[in-house]
């Protein structure tokens, strides 16, 4: 780690931190047969269902080096961490779909304990958990894994959600707009995808993604780690049922982003409500949705069909894993 530079640095132009990391570049080549995070490979050790790992080649660390100053550009001290979940023994597993409920809920107590873990840490403001699925999306490891990021700093799409929805209170005189939005789409009925108890899943009236999913717990809360014990099995079971109408969308399983939404670490977010979001960028048949230039460029998002008629084409295929 001799000279590497890791630092955090500061877009002034559009306001928000880049994660800078040469220590990501050194990875080492790795034999093709050879999976890391299988049973008896060197950190993975025997006898587990659900393993975290540190990421041996993070874009943050709890003992950063000090960047070096600048005259003008901001920098800060890359302090953090990057965790992997390693979600399940079974190397050949397409996706957690495939996992049965309990096998799920594991991964996420899992989470939750190291939500409840990082939250100690003074250098964490926030934990995102997200989920790249798909070689289509560049993954590269295809053993069942999501990561990790405990970060010193809200990630901007969070900080444009809690800007937003506190607003909303303040104006709605104490309403919660992620509350509101769970009454308009179960009245509304058309793009809701499924729900139990405790959770809602639907396509949002402003879908970004051709297939998009949001899932809202009904109760009002902030963190994972408020989650009562029904509510993360009924995750489970959520989780396991839309990611499955995913994979049955087309003849191929569906490349898919998921990410987990919630507050920052410390401090009172009592006006925000935690939620997953699932991106799936297949359009058609063999065809992916690139963020490309008014999306990368522009930051607005073109949709080429109908929100309510994807979510009717998705709530379809969900249905069929629900049958079987
Ligand atoms: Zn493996
Ligand atoms: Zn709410
Ligand atoms: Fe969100």
């Amino acid at each position: 780690m001799k000279n590497a530079v890791m630092e955090l640095r500061w877009d002034p132009v559009l306001g928000e931190w880049i994660m800078v990391s040469s220590v990501r570049h050194v990875r080492p080549w790795l034999p093709e047969s050879f999976c890391p995070f299988c049973p008896g490979a060197p950190e993975t050790g025997y006898g587990w269902q659900v393993l975290v790992l540190e990421n041996k080649y993070p874009m943050l660390t709890p003992e950063p080096p000090q960047p070096s100053s600048h005259h003008f550009y901001v920098k800060s001290k890359s302090s953090g961490g990057n965790l992997i979940i390693v979600e399940t023994p079974q190397h050949d597993l397409d996706d957690i779909s495939d996992l049965d409920v309990n096998s799920i809920k594991l991964v996420l107590e899992a989470l939750k304990n190291l939500v409840e873990e990082e939250r100690g840490k003074d250098y964490a403001k926030y934990l995102l958990w997200f989920r790249n699925k798909g070689v289509e999306i560049g993954v590269s490891l295809t053993h069942p894994h999501s990561q990790v990021y405990v970060t010193p700093f809200t990630p901007v799409k969070v900080e444009r959600e809690l800007t937003n929805s506190k607003r909303y209170t303040i104006e709605s005189g104490g309403k919660c707009l992620f509350c509101n939005i769970i009454n308009v789409e179960e009245s509304e009925k058309k793009r809701i995808l499924y729900s139990n108890k405790s959770w809602v899943a639907f396509m949002p009236f402003y879908a970004h993604w051709p297939f998009e999913a949001h899932i809202y717990p009904r109760r009002h809360l902030q963190l994972l780690s408020d989650l009562e014990e029904e509510e993360l099995s009924l995750l489970a079971l959520t989780l396991k049922v839309v990611l499955c109408g995913f994979k049955k969308l087309f003849r191929k399983p569906s490349p898919y982003i998921m990410v987990m939404h919630q507050a920052p670490l410390k401090g009172d977010y009592s006006f925000y409500h935690m939620h997953f979001e699932i991106y799936g960028v297949m359009r058609g048949e063999n065809v992916l949705k690139y963020a490309a230039g008014m999306e990368m460029g522009g930051g607005n998002f073109t949709f080429d069909s109908v929100p309510e008629d994807n979510a009717s084409r998705l709530r379809d295929s969900i249905s069929t894993c629900l049958r079987s």
